[in-house]
Formats: structure tokens, C-alpha cells, sequence
């Protein structure tokens, strides 16, 4: 007999055909499938003829949502967690159910990874920029400690990234202004509109202001402007 299993399925970012085979039979299968908002995952739903039904659980659902997946799991059902948009515990929803299950149930149960989009991957994948290591800062705190952190990302050695809303864009950008950083923007990838745009901060920001597009989803990349890993590669193979 197989264990009960929680799922954790990555969703589309933008594009419904961002969905892997895999998540679409899985999600038929389980039980029930906690939502981040029911309403949003019910169109995804809708487009791959998914019947399952479907329940909240969001960064706000209190111990009697945790104590519920628990006891269905307990009871021998298999359940998934999506979230509105890309993979769970990704800058939303899933990282306490998790260790609440892990620790609740241990063994007794599987937490299986469907792995799918997430905007993070999306924008470093086709940006160009080097990846073979780098710091994601998920959301920058909106007040306390913003500065600090801007601080560290105009300062650090490293590729940085953080994810964007668009009512804060410009003002990140601004904060980035004189740092001589090549900054990339990821906007609204997987969508009609998707784009990158590279260049100072100060060239950036200008490009979206006069194109009045500071609007949709936001990647934010912040690079040095050498190209390290071309130079590390071509030594290693001199
Ligand atoms: N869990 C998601 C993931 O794996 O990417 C991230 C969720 S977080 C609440 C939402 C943020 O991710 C957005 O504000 C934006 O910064 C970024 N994002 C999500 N979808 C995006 C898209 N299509 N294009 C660019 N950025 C996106």
C-alpha cells in the first residue's frame, strides 16, 4: 500500500500550458486540493477538466486548516498544495504545512515535490546572466530593513535577486541607482507581454517609465556587468 502522500505542485506562472503531465494526473487523483485562493486555481483546474474538489489554505489559515490536512492524511487520503501561481514555499504558502506534516506524521506519510514554474528559475534561465551561485531574497520587507538589504544586494559579489511588486518597482530601482550593477528585469514572464530589460538601474527604470509599462509581475535581477563565468569557463579550459 502506498502512504498517504501531501503533493506539492507547481503551478504556471502566466501560461496554463506550464503544467506538467505529471501534476494534471495528480491532481485528478488526490482527494483534495488546498488553494491559495480557490477561485484562481479553478480556472487551471477548469482547463485541464480536473474535477477534484478543492479547499483554502493561504498564509493566513489558522491551526484547525493544518490540524484538518493532517487528519485526512492520517485517515489514509492524499491531498495536494498549489498556490496561485508557480511552486509552493517559493515566496508563498506551503513551508509550515510542511513541517507541520514532517513533524505531526513523520514517515508515516510522503511530501512529494512536483516540481513545475516558478518565476524565480524562469528569470534567471533566460536572462544570461551567471547563476552558478546566487542570493534570492524572495520580497524585500517593505520598511524595516529594506535599506539594509539594498545595501548588502549594491554591495555583494554575487548575482541577487528578489521578486517585485509593481507599485515598488521604481522605487527599487532607485535604490540601485549609482551601483554600477547591470540590473535585469523579468516582467511578466510566460505572458503576452514577457520581456527582459538590461542596463543600469537608472537605464532600466527610464526604459520602463517611457514605455509605460511598470505594470504586471516583476523578476529583478542584479548582476556585476563582467562576464565571470565566460572568463572562469575559458580558463578552466585553456
Ligand atoms: N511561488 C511563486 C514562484 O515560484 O515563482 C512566486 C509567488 S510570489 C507571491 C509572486 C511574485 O513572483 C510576483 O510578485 C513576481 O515578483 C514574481 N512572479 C510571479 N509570476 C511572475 C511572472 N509571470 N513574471 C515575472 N515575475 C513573476
Amino acid at each position: 500500500m502506498e502512504k498517504p502522500t501531501l503533493y506539492i505542485v507547481a503551478t504556471p506562472i502566466g501560461n496554463l500550458e506550464d503544467m506538467t503531465y505529471r501534476a494534471v494526473r495528480i491532481l485528478k487523483e488526490v482527494s483534495t486540493i488546498f488553494c491559495e485562493d480557490t477561485r484562481t486555481t479553478r480556472v487551471l483546474l477548469n482547463r485541464y477538466d480536473i474535477k477534484t474538489s478543492t479547499a483554502s489554505f493561504h498564509a493566513h489559515s489558522g491551526d484547525s486548516k493544518y490540524e484538518k490536512i493532517v487528519s485526512m492524511l492520517q485517515s489514509g487520503l492524499s491531498v495536494a498544495l498549489v498556490s496561485d501561481a508557480g511552486t509552493p514555499g517559493i515566496s508563498d504558502p506551503g513551508t509550515e504545512l510542511v513541517s507541520f506534516v514532517r513533524e505531526c506524521l513523520g514517515s508515516t506519510v510522503a511530501i512529494v515535490p512536483l516540481p513545475g514554474a516558478s518565476a524565480l528559475v524562469a528569470a534567471l534561465s533566460a536572462a544570461g546572466i551567471p547563476s552558478h551561485e546566487f542570493i534570492f531574497f524572495g520580497f524585500l520587507p517593505h520598511k524595516k530593513g529594506r535599506k539594509t538589504l539594498f545595501d548588502e544586494i549594491r554591495s555583494v559579489d554575487r548575482t541577487c535577486v528578489f521578486y517585485e511588486s509593481p507599485h515598488r518597482i521604481e522605487k527599487a530601482l532607485e535604490s540601485l541607482s549609482g551601483s554600477g550593477k547591470k540590473i535585469t528585469v523579468a516582467r511578466e514572464l510566460t505572458k503576452t507581454f514577457e520581456e527582459f530589460v538590461s542596463g543600469t538601474a537608472e537605464e532600466v527604470l527610464a526604459s520602463l517609465v517611457e514605455r509605460k509599462v511598470i505594470r504586471g509581475e516583476f523578476v529583478v535581477i542584479v548582476s556585476s556587468f563582467e562576464k565571470k563565468v565566460i572568463n572562469e569557463y575559458n580558463n578552466d579550459h585553456e
